[in-house]
């Protein structure tokens, strides 16, 4: 029953869990046993939980016995990336600095879930400190894509999209700095929803730049991505920055379609560079919601060309400054044999930091350093208004806007490694909604002849996250590529 039982989508699962079909235990073991097989070449797992999945499952077969389920999706298993703090559980953000680090709470993302009752199957591989478009900067491995084991399955929540494409879990939360959810998603067939800055809370989150993180759930299904959603939306008065709002209605008008709605592609977003199999597959795309009764208007969002610098400025500095906590004393990693204080920061960090980490802890430090601070920092800053101000005025005229959500399909693993910028450019689309602070989702929208999959980017006003899963879920109607078996 395992391989078929786990191909489910998380709402089919919980009907499932719901008419007693199917325990959350065998649900459970299902995901273990798919886990067992297909790991050891996929890698998307750092940690597997496997007697803390089955106590939750028992926990949960219980609550369904007694007539008392905790949430629609109580008993349905799930990953998390290795960014959300798990009490008792080791977290590392993929970093050798954290290494041996067990958090003494859990990230409110985390408690949510397990109130809802889900079973959590272990911790995701990432690139370190989220840091990453590939996977390829986590300290311990790097993942690999189920569509084509030779290939990334995107980065940073690269471990997450993998996971749930593989078939090894049925949904995980990710975080989104500058694509690090929807990158991956388009990459590996899966959808991937980035919330609204301060929909979802960043308490216990490990923080990379904080005014740009963002946790957010990483799912095989436009529905499947709303119920999540729905879990995890909670104002959090221990985040300074979640906002007061009412948990949103994302499944009542899932079904709703697009007939009506203004669809914005901006102009910016189709660029040279661009993979033709993608440009193609986007069309093809865009042209399929005319169809559906949606209207295209051509937009423009004219500071898209400064959006990478932006935010390869903000998101360092505050990246210089979230890691400066990392002193080889508090948590994780101590160098052996320093002597004094001063040695013992430098050597732990100096072993504890990768090349990636160490290169985004220099240019913010610089960029925030006094002489530099008006002429980077501040800047980037105001720059960073100029591009907020360019959604603002493209959402008078549209209800949304679409584009590709990558220029290119997965890579190689290897292929970017030793080229910083080039990583960098992967991240063109994905980065000014951020900078923004709006709402974005990836879904599939098909694959390329070599069989890899395609992503559509969905980009919505602040907090209209319901509007943006109900477009894909129009499109995702029409085609149901998440039935696609995957080769792994
Ligand atoms: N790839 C981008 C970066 O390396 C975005 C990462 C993210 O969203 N966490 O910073």
């Amino acid at each position: 029953m395992s391989s078929t039982l786990t191909d489910l989508s998380m709402l089919e699962l919980a009907a499932k869990l719901a008419s007693r079909e199917v325990s959350s235990v065998e649900a459970t073991k299902a995901s273990l046993q798919r886990i067992a097989q297909v790991d050891p070449k996929v890698r998307a797992f750092l940690r597997v939980d496997e007697a803390g999945a089955l106590q939750a499952a028992e926990a949960s077969d219980a609550r369904r016995h007694a007539g008392s389920p905790a949430s629609a999706l109580d008993g349905v298993p799930v990953g998390l990336k290795d960014i959300f703090l798990t009490q008792g559980l080791q977290t590392t953000c993929g970093s050798r600095i954290l290494e041996g680090f067990v958090p003494p709470y859990d990230a409110t993302v985390v408690r949510l879930l397990k109130e809802a009752g889900l079973p959590l199957l272990g911790k995701l591989n990432m690139d370190e400190f989220a840091m990453g478009s590939s996977n390829e900067s986590s300290a311990y491995f790097p993942t690999h894509n189920p569509w084509d084991l030779t290939r990334t399955p995107g980065g940073s929540s690269g471990g997450s999209a993998a996971a749930v494409a593989a078939r090894e879990v049925f949904g995980a939360l990710g975080t989104d700095t500058g694509g690090s959810i929807r990158q991956p998603a388009a990459f590996t067939n899966t959808v991937g929803l980035k919330p609204t800055y301060g929909r979802v809370s960043r308490y216990g989150v490990i923080a990379f730049a904080s005014s740009l993180d963002q946790p957010g759930p990483m799912a095989r299904t436009v529905g499947d991505t709303a119920a999540l959603l729905q879990l995890i939306a909670r104002h959090d008065p221990l985040d300074s920055t979640s906002a007061d709002v009412a948990t949103p209605d994302c499944l009542t008008g899932l079904e709703d379609g697009v007939r009506g709605l203004k669809l914005g592609v901006p102009r910016e977003y189709f660029t040279a560079g661009m993979d033709p199999e993608v440009e193609g597959t986007l069309r093809a795309s865009l042209e399929e919601f005319e169809r559906m009764g949606a209207t295209l208007v051509d937009v423009s969002l004219p500071h898209t060309k400064y959006a990478l610098a932006t935010y390869y400025l903000l998101s360092s500095s505050e990246a210089s400054s979230n890691l400066a906590r990392y002193d080889g004393i508090r948590y994780g990693l101590r160098a052996k044999d320093a002597r004094g204080l001063k040695e013992l920061y430098a050597q732990s960090r100096g072993q504890g930091f990768g090349a990636e980490a160490k290169r985004r802890i220099m240019l913010g430090t610089y960029a925030l350093s006094a002489g530099y601070y008006d002429a980077y920092y501040l800047r980037a800053q105001k720059v960073r208004t100029l591009i907020r101000e360019d959604f603002t005025r493209a959402f008078q005229q549209v209800d949304a806007l679409v584009s590709p959500t990558s220029p290119v399909p997965a890579f190689k693993l290897g292929d970017k490694v030793d080229d910083p910028l080039s990583m960098y450019l992967m991240d063109v689309y994905t980065l000014p909604c951020n900078l923004a602070g709006l709402p974005g989702l990836s879904v599939p929208c098909g694959f390329t002849q070599a069989g890899l999959p395609v992503g559509l980017q969905i980009l919505g006003r602040p907090f209209d996250e319901a509007r943006l899963l109900r477009i894909a879920r129009a499109f995702e109607r029409e085609h149901d590529f998440f039935r696609r078996a995957v080769p792994v």
